[in-house]
């Protein structure tokens, strides 16, 4: 297919494409399907268009979607991206690449396009092969690969303001070709989901908005809790439903639970929560729900709850939940078998904090690429020889897990906390200047201290000390902060014990 030279019309895109070079336009070749679509897009958008070319535009066939491949090079080429993407049309996905593009970094768009297309959001990625921009409003979407080493945001904008006129475009072509089953699109949504390396996080959230767009109510997808836990856990919502409910854990006697463990959908109405107690002083109305167990062969691995009063049966809305169903459990195990076999990567499997490979990995990061201001705490538990040789190792264990839950609920949500050898512990804290740190490390210690940790019915005392470091505050050199947050834990040993040191500039362990 021939193409206008780049630039001559496209431009900055699309944005700014007045009467003026929708006539030039229809000069070049091969473009009515642009011009048609653009009418699409204009009246979609409501935007006025010279009477003139509208009654014109009346009379021309609207864009087929070989018409869209067209449309996307041109965005391509606009926006200097190396790829492009569109789903959602009836006649198939649509994927413009350059040659040298590699298949990983092609998938990766693909899926990213999919998952804008299922939740209606813009999605920006920056990798290496670089910026992702994608967007999408159910069932269709668009995106592009704009080239790395570009970061700047006001790019992506424009690339997405542009990819939202196509998807506009799209929708409004669509309206003009026999109409597609909703059921049709929904398999080929969730096949084109598992197409793409996505993340469990990346699946149920496609799921749970697939499920609103389908049930026109909030949809929310609970899992088993991993190990011996009873209960279930939040892992996706949907736009539309409670957000109170993100990522809680449910309760073993909650009615979806009930589903996942009978294998049957569950209804709850009236003054019965389907997620029982896990979030209480819920509005009557906001109780209501259906969970649809979600299988993996002949395990139930968690269920799909559509919010409000059950979908009447033997509906469109019905028959496409119920494929949605069939198909998400599957996905939903693999996708999680992977993901808990990266979680054992970078796990500490006692504690379930970070290990010491994933510590090492993040703080030589950052020393590649320091961040303004970042604060280490290095933890050790003290006499933690004598506990175990007193009370066996067993005890030891549950020590250790005892001072991580402490460790954990003492951070934030963008702080690292980490086992980095048998008792010791590391905090890892982004944008926390001494102060904070320092402060952070006296409640550790003071909650230590304070909270009674029960071996055999008995309460033993434990204590830790604590050695604090910040870059650029206390070293130079953000290489150095190791270095000086172990000083200052063996000045704190040396000092008694249970207690923090702050490490003091060009101070070097001395033993
Ligand atoms: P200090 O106050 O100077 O830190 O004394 P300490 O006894 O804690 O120090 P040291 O580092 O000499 O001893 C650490 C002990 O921790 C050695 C070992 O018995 C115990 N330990 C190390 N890893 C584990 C583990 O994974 N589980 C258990 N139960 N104990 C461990
Ligand atoms: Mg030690
Ligand atoms: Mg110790």
């Amino acid at each position: 297919m021939k193409l206008p030279p780049a630039g001559v019309w496209v431009g900055r895109g699309l944005a700014a494409l007045g009467l003026v070079a929708v006539v030039r336009a229809v000069l070049a070749a091969n473009v009515w399907a642009l011009v048609a679509a653009l009418g699409g897009f204009l009246a979609a958008t409501g935007l006025a268009l010279a009477p003139l070319v509208r009654s014109w535009l009346a009379h021309q066939p609207v864009a087929v979607p070989s018409d869209f491949e067209h449309m996307l090079q041109l965005l391509r080429r606009a926006h200097g991206a190396r790829a492009g993407w569109a789903v959602g049309l009836a006649a198939g996905d649509l994927d413009v690449a350059a040659a040298e593009l590699d298949h990983a970094a092609r998938e990766r768009g693909a899926a990213l396009v999919q998952l804008a297309s299922a939740d209606g959001r813009a999605h920006v990625a920056r990798e290496p092969a670089g910026t992702y921009v994608a967007v999408g409003d159910f069932p269709f979407g668009a995106g592009l690969l704009l080239p790395p080493g570009n970061a700047d945001g006001q790019l992506a904008a424009a690339a997405a303001d542009d990819l939202r006129r196509l998807v506009a475009s799209m929708r409004v072509a669509q309206r003009h070709e026999p109409g597609e089953q909703p059921g049709q699109l929904v398999s080929k949504q969730l096949a084109a989901l598992a197409g793409g390396a996505l993340t469990l996080e990346g699946i149920a959230k496609a799921g749970v908005e697939l499920a609103h767009q389908v049930a026109q109510r909030g949809a929310a997808i609970v899992l088993t809790a991993a190990g011996a836990m009873p209960g279930g856990r939040v892992v996706a919502l949907s736009g539309g439903a409670d957000g109170r409910l993100d990522k809680v854990t449910v309760p073993p006697d909650a009615p979806v639970m009930r589903a996942i463990h009978s294998g049957v959908p569950v209804a709850a109405q009236g003054a019965d929560d389907i997620f029982g107690a896990a979030i209480p002083d819920r509005r009557r109305a906001e109780r209501a729900g259906t969970a649809y167990p979600l299988r993996d062969g002949h395990f139930v691995i968690g269920a799909l709850v559509v919010t409000g009063p059950p979908i009447p049966p033997a509906t469109p809305a019905a028959d496409v939940l119920q494929r949605l169903v069939a198909d998400l459990g599957s996905r939903l195990a693999a996708a999680r078998a992977v993901h808990e076999a990266e979680q054992r990567a970078v796990r500490d499997p006692l504690t379930g904090l970070a290990n010491r490979r994933e510590f090492d990995d993040r703080s030589a990061l950052a020393a590649g690429n320091p961040p303004a201001i970042v604060t280490l705490v290095f933890v050790d538990i003290d006499h933690f020889k004598r506990l175990n040789d007193t009370l066996g190792h067993q005890a030891g264990d549950s020590a250790l897990r005892h001072v991580a839950d402490i460790l954990r609920r003492a951070v934030r949500d963008n702080d690292l906390v980490a086992r980095i050898g048998g008792e010791e512990f590391a905090i890892w804290m982004p944008h926390t200047p001494i102060e904070v740190g320092l402060e952070v490390a006296g409640r550790i210690r003071a909650t230590v201290e304070s909270t009674a940790w029960r071996w055999s019915g008995e309460a033993h005392p434990l204590t830790l000390s604590c050695g604090v470091a910040t870059y650029p505050d206390t070293v130079r050199n953000v290489a150095n902060l190791r270095g000086a947050a172990d000083a200052a834990l063996y000045a704190a040993k040396q000092g008694g014990r249970n207690r923090v040191e702050r490490a003091h500039e060009g101070t070097r362990h001395a033993g």
